[in-house]
């Protein structure tokens, strides 16, 4: 049973042998993009190739690419824990052709690598394209000879990829692969595709057009190929198992957790050791990318998914921090692939101790205002907003820690009334500084108020957008 480390040098070596470069990862930061928070795709690093505002003496790449989906428009926060297929930190596999090859090599590509070298039996596969793509769908039929129930047309955007207003985009076809009906779920484009039963796998992007800002298109001279296939996913099904968590790596974690924490990994506490084990990986390779835990932006971001995974630890009965204790079971599994995590060990270390120790001390008298909140609620009552306010203000809570800890319960918060605490709040503290006469130092002060707000602002709008389950 091949390790993840192996399926990643497979994956990689695979496309080498076919003529792509192996590339490394680029940070979790991107550097060439104040619009995108944090890496969250094999692509980020290659946009000036794609547009063609770049050329490198190489047309074809390949990559493993850390990832981080915990905000913005791509946000699985909420999901973890709760599906078996999604992280918050996941490695996505890719290979790339800038102006090299197209779709009638980008899928025997992935076809052969499927089916031959992984050895994934061909009828436990299927795909989509998008509705109008009769190229990419009789492509499948002649490579995978896959019979036309398993070419599922997709006419929404799940299917259709643009890389922003204008710009590149294209058609996509997804690989998903089949766990069984004892799993519940249905096909992608039906009713239940939600369920876990169908996984995707794999995402093939077709760089076919060029998008205009009158809403026209033109084909692209250089067409182009990005793909992104999740190593813990592929992973997963190549160990014969269904859920992420369930691979060696994930596994070695959790059961790290278990150890730090003195309680069983499977059971009832499964559920907290796998927000911790996912938790673990985002914080420290955040951590090791030069983030650090602060009041906005990225460090806020990176606070939440702290904050958030010490209550879990919490819930585990757990009095002292944890999370950094899990670090070198971290670094033990992924130090040889991304040697940065050895290089800042200590650091990830220290921020994470000195974190939970801080948040220790308020976490406690903060789950116990909660808990006399909703005692006071009548039955399936929201928590007001005032209440979600003052934990947040008063005991350093992040307003989706606040929603974690309720949806166990079945309760949501109401989030309006958030904002309007919130607004008030923000309102008083101008009036009375306003009545002390303005200052330089107190308007340095604003401008740092509203950028903590706008970004929870985009922090909890996502998560409500997105929804909980
Ligand atoms: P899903 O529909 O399952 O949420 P996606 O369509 O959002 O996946 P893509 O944006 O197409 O995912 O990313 C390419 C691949 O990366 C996916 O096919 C999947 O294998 C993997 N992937 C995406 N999101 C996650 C995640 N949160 N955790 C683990 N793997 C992921
Ligand atoms: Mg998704
Ligand atoms: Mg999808
Ligand atoms: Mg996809």
């Amino acid at each position: 049973m091949p390790s993840l480390n192996e399926i990643r040098s497979t994956f990689l070596s695979y496309f080498e042998r076919n003529g792509h470069q192996v590339v490394d990862s680029s940070p979790l930061v991107p550097r060439n993009d104040p619009t995108l928070m944090f890496a969250n795709s094999g692509m980020v690093q290659f946009k000036n190739l794609f547009t063609g505002v770049e050329k490198r003496d190489y047309t074809r790449a390949t990559t493993a690419q850390k990832c981080v989906r915990a905000g913005g428009k791509h946000n699985d926060l909420d999901n973890v824990g709760y599906t078996a297929r999604h992280h918050t930190f996941f490695e996505m596999l890719g290979n790339f052709s800038f102006g090299d090859y197209f779709k009638s090599d980008a899928i025997p590509f992935a076809w052969e690598l499927l089916t031959k070298d992984f050895g994934i039996p061909k009828d436990k596969l299927l795909v989509t394209v998008y509705h109008t793509d009769d190229e990419a769908a009789s492509i499948w039929k002649k490579v995978a000879g896959l019979s036309d129930d398993k070419i599922i047309r997709i006419p929404t955007n799940d299917n259709f990829w643009m890389m922003g207003p204008t710009g590149p985009c294209g058609p996509c076809t997804e690989i998903f692969y089949d766990h069984g009906d004892h799993i519940w779920g249905g096909p992608p484009g039906s009713p239940d595709e939600d369920g876990d039963r169908f996984i995707e796998i794999w995402n093939l992007v077709f760089m076919q057009y060029e998008q205009f800002e009158d809403g026209t298109r033109r084909e692209l001279a250089a067409q182009s190929i990005d793909t992104g296939m999740g190593l813990e996913r592929i992973g997963a099904l190549l160990q014969g198992k269904h859920d992420n968590y369930d691979t060696d790596l994930m596994r070695d974690l959790i059961e790290a957790s278990a150890h730090a924490t003195s309680t069983e990994p499977d059971g009832p506490g499964n559920v907290h050791h796998r927000v911790i084990a996912d938790h673990l990986r985002s914080t420290s390779f955040l951590i090791a990318d030069g983030v650090s835990p602060s009041n906005d932006g990225r460090g806020y971001v990176l606070r939440r998914i702290m904050r958030r995974a010490m209550r879990h630890a919490h819930l585990l009965g757990s009095q002292d921090p944890v999370m950094y204790r899990l670090v070198p079971a971290l670094v033990t599994q992924m130090g040889a692939a991304y040697p940065e995590l050895r290089r800042a060990q200590s650091l990830i270390e220290e921020t994470l101790k000195l974190e939970e120790t801080r948040f220790i001390q308020t976490l406690d008298r903060g789950l116990r205002l909660l808990d006399e909140e909703l005692a006071r609620l009548p039955e399936d009552g929201d928590l007001p907003g005032e209440a979600a306010f003052k934990l947040y203000d008063t005991y350093g809570f992040p307003l989706d820690l606040t929603q974690d800890a309720l949806r166990e319960k079945g309760r949501k918060v109401d989030v309006s009334g958030f904002d309007a605490a919130m607004a008030e709040q923000r309102a008083k503290a101008r009036a009375s500084w306003a009545g002390s006469g303005e200052t330089k130092e107190s308007t340095i002060w604003f401008e740092i108020a509203e950028r903590i707000a706008a970004t929870e602002f985009l922090g909890y709008d996502t998560e409500t957008a997105e929804g909980q389950v």
